[in-house]
This record gives C-alpha cells, structure tokens and sequence, in this order.
C-alpha cells in the first residue's frame, strides 16, 4: 500500500510516524511544500521574544528521523493538483513537475491565516505570523530596523502571545480589537477583564471595539494605522492575527464534501466524502460535542489526536473513533495559566442553549501563606439539566494535566450536583481548603 501525506507539519508528520509504528511495510511519503521538516509552530512567539535564539531548537523530526523510519519526507515539495479517479497527484518542487500514485491520500494541509481587507500586506513592516519564515522575517525586520512599536490587530490567542513576546523584548505594543474584550471565542467578559489586567500591567495598550480602517506608509520604514472613528496609531510593524481558516484547496480540486465552516468533512475515522482519502488537522471541521455544531479546531493537540485515529484506521485498526472534540485553550499570561473548556456564553447562545453561570474568585492559598494570589472560575451549566457546559480558569496553578479528565466530565454531561460532591485535597504549601471548582458547583445548586 502506498500512503500519500499531503502537508508535513504537525498532523502530517505525525500520521507518517504514527503509521509506521503499526506498520512496517507500507511505503509512506510525505509532501511538505517549505523547506522544513515539521517544528514546534506553538513555540514561534517565543522567536520573537529571544527566548528561542537558535530556531533550529524549534525542529520536532529531522530528515534522519523519517529516513531512519523509510518515510520519504519530501521538503520544497509542493501537491497542486489530484486526479481523485486515478489517484494520482501532481507534484511541484525545484526539479520540476511530476505525478505520483496513491492508494490512500491523507490531506493534513492546516490553515491559513485570515486577511484583513484594509490591510495592505505588501506593506514593508506588515506581516502575519502562521510558520517559522515569517517569524524569523519579523525578527529580522524588529533588529535591523530597530523597530520599537508594534501594532497587533487581533485579540484570539496568538495575537496576545505575539503582543507579550514582542513587549517583552521592551517593544511598545498596543492591541486593536475589534470587539469589547480580549480571547472572545474562549472567555467570558469577567475573565477576559481578569486576563486584560495583566496585559495593560505589562504595559501593553489595547483599544476594544476598533478596526483597521487603513495603514499608510510614513517613512521608509514607519506605518501610520489608521482606526475607524479617526484615531491613528503610529508603528514601526503591524502583526495581522485576525485568524486563520483551513486550507481546502486540494480537498476542493478532489471534489470532497467541504462544511459550512470551509473546513473538509470527515467521518468518526477522519475519512474524507472519498474513502480513500483522509483529512486531519487544522483543514477540516470537526462536531463540538457540547453545541452539536460542526467547527475547526485549530490546536496541535486535535491534530495529534485525529493523526493517530487516520493512522490506526489506514492499518484496519478500528480501535479509537473520533467522537469530536470539546474546545480546549490555555495560554500563560504573566504569572498566570489562563484555561477555557467548553462553551463560554457566546457559544452556548449560538448553539441554542439555556446555561447558568457563578463565578469566584478565591484565594490560591490560606490567608497566612505570603504573596496571596488570586484564582478567578466561572462555570456554565445547562439551566435545566444541570450538567457542566463551559469551564474558565485564571490563576497561578497549572491546571493543565487534568484538562482530559475535566473534558471528560465535560463529555459526560456530568452535573453540577455531582460535582459538588466531588473529593478534594488541601495542604497549605499546595492550595487553599476550598475548590474552586467544587465551591462553583456549590453555589450553583444554592440557587
Ligand atoms: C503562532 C502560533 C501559535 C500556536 N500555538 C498553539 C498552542 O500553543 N497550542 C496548540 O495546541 N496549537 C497552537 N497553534 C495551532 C497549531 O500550530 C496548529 O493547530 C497545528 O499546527 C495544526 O497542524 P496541521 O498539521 O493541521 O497544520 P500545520 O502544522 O500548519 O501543517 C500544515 C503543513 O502543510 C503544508 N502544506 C499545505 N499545503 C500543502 C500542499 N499543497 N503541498 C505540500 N504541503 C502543503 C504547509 O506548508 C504546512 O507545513 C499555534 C499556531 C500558531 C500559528
């Protein structure tokens, strides 16, 4: 069997490896249009901030490791076209063009970022960070410009991470964010004002329900980015992160079944409309357990997650089904781990559903411990069921090991009164006497 993996990152380079683990005979080639083998793309921010210096640390899986394991890894090597009847790809790289035979493809060609309509980005001193190119291009540009102040339009996930990391090189960083608080799809406003406390605390500016109406040249290397409503800003570099979207190209020219989201549909084994191709990672759309609505997911651990599925199910192993996903986020904010599962109240309006909250806010320690910090929690649960809808946390502690346990309570449809019997542990070093997460449940049957 010849397996095809279009797209080399982290759920391409993944389903290769994991494929070869249960398989030792099949031949496996992967096609990666740049001239990388798969790195840790979470980790570009931290290029930008100089806490990486060498980006070769960023790299997972070096040629070797493919060879070693008698994957072709193909960099610089790029599918633009597929004869789905004949199975056959088009393959485009320096040597020229050539056709290439499959027996499964695998489509694992993640996202591309959404762009602004009033962005110019042929703009010197205008870029999007999605790969390792264009974080050592803005890197590049910061240093040999000696740029100081940087515009970042956006306000999801990595436009924060972008805005710490260039603020922490003591860059003067100011936020554009179209809506009226930071990290919407995750938050809720109270805690999105929690997160936002400690941004303006490092210094970084942020003006809420503002768009980019234009961005001007100035100087040879100075932008001037004009808001609607008349406000300009003036900057050295402006980061677009308003989103990214999957990037169906090639699922489209193979005519599969593309969802309402633009992402490639793919049934509980990552099978695509046509079964012999497989789809994961950021390009396609995935069921959110909680809301029933089909969206992309757009995390490397979902990619991880949906490779191992495709791979298990190419050997005949039909052992691990994909159910969905329930929507899972964390990043550091200064001190703290911010962390969002499930639905926050935007999303259970759209998905029609009737959810009740409480919020607390605790201490992380018993009153006699010094530097008291504070842990902020809200739930959301169904207003008639019960059970735990949504789950944000800010705080000192790492939550993020019990994060499977905690979508599994998610999945499970678990109730607030369940959880409020729930057994905890204390010892003053480790934690305060209370829970958040049992006293939230608490006071929701209090009501
Ligand atoms: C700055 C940043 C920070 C992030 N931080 C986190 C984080 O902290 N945690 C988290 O879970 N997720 C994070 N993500 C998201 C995560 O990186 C993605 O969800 C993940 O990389 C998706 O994997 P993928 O394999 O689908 O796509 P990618 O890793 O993007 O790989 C797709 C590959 O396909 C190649 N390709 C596309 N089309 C073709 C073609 N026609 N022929 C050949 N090759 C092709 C591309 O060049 C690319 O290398 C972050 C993303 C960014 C941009």
């Amino acid at each position: 069997m010849r397996v095809i993996v279009v797209g080399g990152g982290v759920s391409g380079a993944s389903v290769s490896m994991f494929l070869r683990k249960i398989d030792r005979k099949c031949e496996i080639i992967v096609y990666e249009k740049t001239s990388h083998t798969p790195y840790s793309k979470c980790a570009l921010p931290l290029i930008l901030s100089n806490k990486v210096t060498d980006p070769r640390s960023l790299t997972v899986l070096s040629r070797r490791d493919f060879a070693v394991r008698n994957i072709m890894f193909e960099v610089g090597s790029e599918v633009v076209d597929v004869d789905v009847n004949e199975r056959i790809l088009v393959v485009k790289s320096t040597s020229g063009i050539m056709n290439d035979k499959f027996d499964k493809l695998i489509i694992a060609s993640g996202s591309t970022p959404v762009l602004h309509p009033k962005i110019n980005y042929d703009l010197n001193g205008v870029f999007v960070l999605n790969n390792i190119d264009e974080a050592l291009k803005i890197k590049k540009f910061i240093e040999e410009y000696k740029a100081e102040k940087a515009v970042i339009v956006g306000s999801g996930a990595v436009a924060i991470e972008t805005s710490m990391a260039l603020r922490e090189r003591g860059m003067d960083v100011t936020i554009v964010d179209r809506g009226e608080f930071l990290l919407r799809s995750w938050l809720d406003r109270e805690l999105s004002l929690v997160l936002e406390k400690g941004l303006r605390e490092m210094g970084i500016k942020i003006y809420h329900n503002a768009d980019v109406a234009g961005v001007e040249k100035l100087g040879e290397h100075s932008l001037k980015v004009c808001l609607d409503g008349g406000i300009s800003i003036h900057a050295d570099i402006l980061i677009s992160s308003i989103g990214f979207k999957p990037n169906t190209m090639l699922a489209r020219k193979s005519g599969l079944v593309i969802g309402n989201k633009g992402g490639i549909v793919v049934d509980e084994f990552m099978r695509t409309s046509n079964r012999n191709i497989y789809a994961i990672g950021d390009c396609i759309e995935s069921v959110n357990i909680l809301s029933g609505i089909r969206e992309p997911v757009m995390m490397a651990t979902a990619a991880l997650k949906q490779a191992r599925i495709a791979a298990y199910h190419i050997k005949g192993l039909n052992i691990l089904p994909y159910n969905g996903h329930v929507p899972v986020g964390s990043i550091k904010v200064g001190e703290n781990i911010v962390l969002s599962i499930g639905l926050n109240t935007r999303a259970c309006i759209w998905a029609n559903l009737s959810a009740n909250s409480v919020i607390l806010r605790l201490p992380h320690k018993p009153r006699y411990v010094s530097n008291l910090k504070k842990i902020t929690v809200k739930i959301l649960y169904n207003d008639i069921t019960g059970s735990l809808l949504g789950f944000q946390y800010i705080g000192p502690f790492n939550p993020t090991p019990l994060i499977p346990a905690l979508t599994t309570l998610l999945k499970m449809k678990t109730t607030v009164k369940t959880l409020a019997s729930a057994d905890w542990a204390y010892s003053p070093e480790l934690s305060d006497y209370w829970n958040p997460l049992v006293e939230a449940c608490v006071k929701a049957l209090e009501r």
